[in-house]
């Protein structure tokens, strides 16, 4: 039986933490907040320090999302590839702080930029995270039509990841929008099939579709709340599990 002074396991050995880009800019407008980047980087290791392996999916809407600028002579796929860099230089901003607090960590991107980071690769990242390093997956799948939501996903099927924590604004999946809706009650568990028949939206439909197929448990809470990341690790702090 565990004390309260034994360190609690992480109820996954290997997470992929989805943090949007816009988390990454606090209560500003646009782009990067550095002391909530610090904060999340802290989190982050916290979460690795529970010995979990730690690889992040970093979106990129803080700065640049296709489907906004999309339009007047700029077509989806050049949009696209442009939300994607964004994602790269939220990743490499999330190294740094990863770094500084005390975790060694590596950037691979999707789309090879060998002169910033690594290129993505399926076992340089699944040796990185077997040496205890945090892995940041940048550019979402490195396809244009698809977002990081899909990116997090896949690399967690394909990097065999116990589960995909997914780190948003809102502390987990609710029966209506808890910010219009008064009643609105959140779930604790649900299976991918409840989600599906229910319509509730925990991700975008193909990055749900595939978790469904792949059978990867989801976890979303609130990242707002500091520890938040190593508590979803542990199994521990209020979310909502997706799981079969
Ligand atoms: N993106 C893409 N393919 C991907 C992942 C991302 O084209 O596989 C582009 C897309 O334009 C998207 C942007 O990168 O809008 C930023 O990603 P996302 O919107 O998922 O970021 P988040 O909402 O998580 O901040």
């Amino acid at each position: 039986m565990s004390t309260a002074t034994e360190p609690v396991k992480p109820a996954y050995a290997r997470v992929l933490v989805k943090v949007s880009g816009e988390a990454l800019m606090g209560g500003e407008a646009f782009g990067l907040h550095w002391p909530t980047i610090e904060r999340i980087a802290q989190d982050l290791v916290e979460a690795r320090g529970t010995g979990a392996e730690v690889a992040v999916v970093v979106g990129g809407g803080n700065i640049l999302r296709g489907a906004s600028v999309a339009g007047q002579g700029l077509d989806r796929a050049t949009a696209d590839h442009m939300g994607m860099l964004a994602t790269v230089m939220n990743a490499l901003a999330l190294e740094k702080a990863l770094e500084q607090a005390g975790s060694p960590a590596r950037t691979l991107s999707a789309i090879p930029m060998p002169t910033i980071c690594e290129p993505y690769a399926r076992q340089t990242a699944s040796r990185h995270l077997e040496r205890g390093r945090i892995v940041l997956l940048a550019g979402g799948t490195g396809n244009p039509f698809f977002t990081t939501d899909t990116g997090a996903v896949l690399r967690a099927a394909e990097l065999e990841c116990d589960a995909v924590l997914k780190a948003t604004n809102v502390d987990g999946v609710y029966t209506a929008d808890p910010k219009t809706d008064p009643t609105a009650r959140r779930y604790e568990r649900l299976t991918h099939d409840e989600a599906l028949a229910k319509d509730l939206k925990v991700m975008d439909a193909a990055a749900f579709a595939l978790a469904r197929e792949a059978k990867l448990p989801i976890v979303v809470f609130s990242i707002r709340e500091p520890g938040a990341i190593a508590a979803a690790v542990r199994g521990q702090g209020r979310a909502t599990t997706v799981a079969p």
